[in-house]
């Protein structure tokens, strides 16, 4: 190749790679150009938040025949107010959360629902589906809850004439998984009453700070929705006994139980509000809930006996099919120590063998193999609970000593 075609060669090079550079430079400005816009386009909507005047809020009342609307504004009066054309119309409806313009004349816009926290914290059923016919064992805490709660709710009248005065509350304890919870549901269904659960353990929890606040408020329901039977549960959450409210949280629990006991106070015995409050721990408890006009009924809820174990047994196998076979009164008789609700557990886990096996009918040994499984958990997380137990008191008496 002769030197003046190697120069022409070299020098169409140097330009290709010239281009090729600029093409890439090009495509970096073009980039940083679009974030730079992009970043313009956050700071300016920025701006107009910070300069956009606030919104009021308000409840929309009712909608007039020429289109314009009553609402009760946050800051007092009710409004007469025209709609913005951009705000969906079908939206605005009674009871629906909607904000005004600042000279509150308008709607400019449809909120979104919000859940209050005391809907969220209760548990509304108007018919619990459990009956006394549910409830395995128990005959005697059922007599006296038909006594205390179902015979005031339903027959008001017979307490006035005879002049006795029902309890207001009744305090269901004993181990966990014995059929508190269910008692209750069926009390409620056998009076006709809406049932209302609260979780003492979730007010202090869950809903910091509006424990006393929702106490008001499902009491203020259960008025509404009388009768009514409202179901505390893990009271002892809310009621335990304090030595000293030192921090902020054991304030504001003390607060929770004082709305408790004003509720409880505020309504006579023959209100058709009952409540049942149900506590694992009444050892714990502070006396101030279990005296006289408040919880002044005590029925204790304990672990089933042979017996019990046995209706328990009868009650969840009730629709199953079951082998020739099967023993109610041996699986109760090997059971000692179990809960309903483990009892409840061995029955499905025995209905899932069969299943396994492809059977149609649950034998004996199908309940076997459940008991064992059922039991042997039970007895590791018993032990679990032992040596943590063991292992808070070691850490105890480390820090005492
Ligand atoms: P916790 O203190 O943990 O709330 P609890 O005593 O309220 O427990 P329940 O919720 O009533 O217990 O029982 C749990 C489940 O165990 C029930 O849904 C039911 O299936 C079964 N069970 C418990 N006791 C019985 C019983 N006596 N008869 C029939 N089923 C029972």
């Amino acid at each position: 190749m002769s030197s003046d075609v190697r120069k022409y060669y070299e020098a169409r090079i140097d330009e290709d790679d010239y281009i090729r550079l600029l093409e890439s430079k090009i495509k970096y400005l073009e980039t940083e150009k679009e974030k730079l816009l992009m970043k313009i386009r956050y700071y300016k909507s920025e701006i107009e938040k910070l300069l956009s005047p606030p919104l009021i809020e308000a409840v929309v009342l009712s909608i007039l025949d020429d289109g314009r609307v009553v609402v009760k504004s946050s800051t007092g009066p009710n409004l007469i107010v025209n709609v913005l054309g951009t705000v969906p119309r079908d939206k605005i409806r009674p009871g629906q959360h909607v904000a005004l313009n600042q000279r509150g004349s308008t709607i400019v816009d449809v909120l979104p629902e919000y859940e209050d926290p005391y809907v969220k914290s209760m548990e509304v059923i108007e018919r619990p589906n459990v009956t006394f016919d549910d409830i395995g064992g128990l005959k005697e805490q059922i007599r006296e809850l038909i006594e205390v709660v179902e015979l005031p709710l339903k027959n008001p009248e017979l307490f006035e004439e005879i002049g006795i005065e029902p309890p207001k509350g009744v305090l269901l304890y004993g181990p966990p998984g014995c059929g508190k919870t269910l008692l209750a549901k069926a009390v409620a269904r056998e009076s006709g009453a809406t049932f209302i659960s609260i979780v003492g353990s979730e007010l202090v929890q869950k809903f910091i700070g509006e424990g006393a606040r929702i106490v008001r408020e499902v009491f203020k329901y259960a008025r509404k929705k009388a009768p009514a039977i409202v179901f505390i549960d893990e009271i002892d959450a809310i009621a335990a006994r304090r030595l000293d409210i030192g921090t902020s949280g054991e304030r504001e629990v003390q607060r929770t139980l004082m709305q408790l006991l004003a509720e409880i106070d505020g309504f006579k015995p023959l209100d058709k509000v009952k409540i049942i409050a149900a506590t694992n721990r009444i050892d714990i408890l502070d006396p101030a809930i279990l005296r006289p006009g408040r919880f002044d009924r005590l029925i204790e809820v304990p672990l089933p006996d042979l017996k019990g174990r046995y209706e328990i047994f009868k009650v969840h196998t009730r629709r199953m099919k079951l082998a020739e076979d099967v023993d109610l009164y041996e699986l109760a008789r090997i059971t000692e120590g179990a809960t309903g609700a483990e009892i409840k557990a061995i029955v499905t886990e025995a209905g899932y063998n069969a299943i396994r096996n492809n059977r149609r009918k649950v034998n004996m040994n199908d309940f076997l193999e459940a008991v064992h499984k059922v039991m042997s958990k039970k007895s590791i997380r018993e032990k679990n609970i032992d040596i943590l137990g063991s292992k808070k008191k070691e850490s105890l008496t480390s820090y005492m000593f």
